[in-house]
């Protein structure tokens, strides 16, 4: 790539667009919008794609007003292809530095090579247009065509996904380069001094919630990514404002991204079994289930406080929600007493479970917890009807197993050798 203090560009041809977009970012599909609202023959642009797909277009030169490549067209012939597009002036540039100094948030965006809606919203109110519109982007090509060719098409399609990277190619082609750009900034005394490159400033919540209005809505139904994306980190440069926990914060969306992720997967392939994540969880079970996901020793510390549990009563509800999610935690923490017909129905599993004189002698100990007489084990039937192993481990009950239908393999389970 080139200095991005100078006025001209050259980005390397780019590898074969396989089986995606030539646009992900807002911007690079408003600029494909501008070159599809403005070519007047589909055929054109379609074979543009084509071209843009299997690699045709060479080294790409960005300069203030002009973009140029040249296209190798299907048949071998080579052809020069140029995309105008009108430059700022200077009285639109100085409107344009006034308006971005006065919101540090834009600039960040910049930085970080995202250009918030807002952005380009202000910069309109401004009366200074960032993207083309229809009948903008005009095409001159060694082909001789008038308007828009297959080379000049692909020519668009491919510095669409040189925008994605950096919305500095549009400024650039309407102008001014990156370090110009924020030098002007710096001096206007919006950017701090030093290289503003390293200084992250992020979006500011409010202006990424306003833009959920003007971003393209989602495709329907949403595709499922093989796997959740992960959090941004966070440990930046900038040391964080009091009370806040970076790692506590990453730890979270991390979190998020991983359920939210099982949820789009279960909305798409619904599953009779209703996974244990997917119940309306308390906070304080909640909190149970983030202690069970294994964060670091500081994070971990935080949620036992929270918990307010001891430290080996909080071990064992993380046991019981690994076993098996609220019903299990359930199981532990809840003593309740069946209805008549419930208990009717238990005791009559507890009869006909094991085999004439197999079955272990049971004492009730309260509602829905009995004893085996003479071993420190326990069955607990839950809400659910299932039943859930117990045994008393240093003087406190402890879940010994998964749940199960049937008592007596639930039983069993207490059997094999404790550990977690
Ligand atoms: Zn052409």
């Amino acid at each position: 790539m080139s200095d991005t203090y100078e006025n001209e560009r050259t980005f390397e041809p780019l590898p074969p667009a396989q089986g995606r977009g030539f646009a992900t970012s807002w911007w690079g599909m408003a600029w494909l919008k501008a070159l599809e609202d403005t070519a007047l023959d589909g055929q054109q642009l379609k074979q543009g794609r084509r071209l843009a797909r299997i690699g045709a277009v060479g080294a790409v030169t960005v300069r203030p007003g002009r973009i140029t490549a040249v296209v190798r067209d299907r048949d071998g012939s080579q052809y020069r292809g140029d995309v105008l597009l009108q430059e700022l002036d200077e009285d639109d540039w100085d409107r344009f530095l006034t308006m971005a100094a006065e919101r540090a948030g834009h600039i960040a965006a910049l930085l970080d090579r995202e250009m918030p809606p807002h952005l380009v919203e202000d910069a309109a109110s401004a009366g200074v247009e960032l993207l083309p519109g229809i009948g903008d982007l005009e095409p001159k090509c060694t082909c001789d065509a008038w308007d828009h060719c297959p080379h000049t098409a692909a020519l668009c399609y491919q510095v669409a996904r040189l925008l994605d990277q950096d919305p500095f190619v549009l400024l650039l082609l309407r102008g001014r380069a990156e370090r110009p750009l924020l030098d002007a900034l710096q001096e206007r005394g919006s950017l701090p001094k030093g290289d503003p490159a390293t200084a992250s400033h992020g979006v500011p919540a409010e202006e990424a919630f306003a833009a959920r209005d003007i971003v393209p809505p989602l495709p329907q139904p949403p595709p499922l990514p093989p796997e959740p994306g992960g959090p941004a980190r966070l440990d930046t440069e900038t040391a964080p404002e009091p009370g806040v926990d970076p790692s506590a914060l990453e730890f979270l969306a991390a979190d998020a991204a991983a359920r939210a992720h099982r949820m789009l997967a279960e909305a798409l392939a619904p599953r009779h079994e209703v996974q244990p994540w997917a119940a309306e969880l308390t906070e304080d079970h909640d909190t149970v289930r983030l202690v069970a996901l294994g964060p670091d020793a500081r994070v971990a510390a935080r949620l036992g406080a929270a918990s307010g549990r001891r430290p080996a009563e909080l071990a064992t509800a993380v046991r019981a929600w690994r076993l098996g999610g609220v019903a299990s935690l359930r199981a532990l923490e809840e003593e309740w007493t069946p209805h008549p017909e419930v208990l009717a129905r238990a005791l009559t599993q507890l009869d006909g479970a094991w085999p004439e004189g197999e079955r272990p002698a049971l004492r009730a100990a309260s509602g829905n917890r009995w004893t085996v007489t003479g071993r420190d084990v326990q069955l607990r039937l839950g809400h659910d009807g299932r039943w859930w192993p117990y045994r008393k481990d240093r003087g406190r009950w402890s879940p010994a197993g998964p749940a199960d239908r049937d008592p007596a393999a639930a039983l069993e389970a207490t059997t094999a050798p404790a550990g977690d």
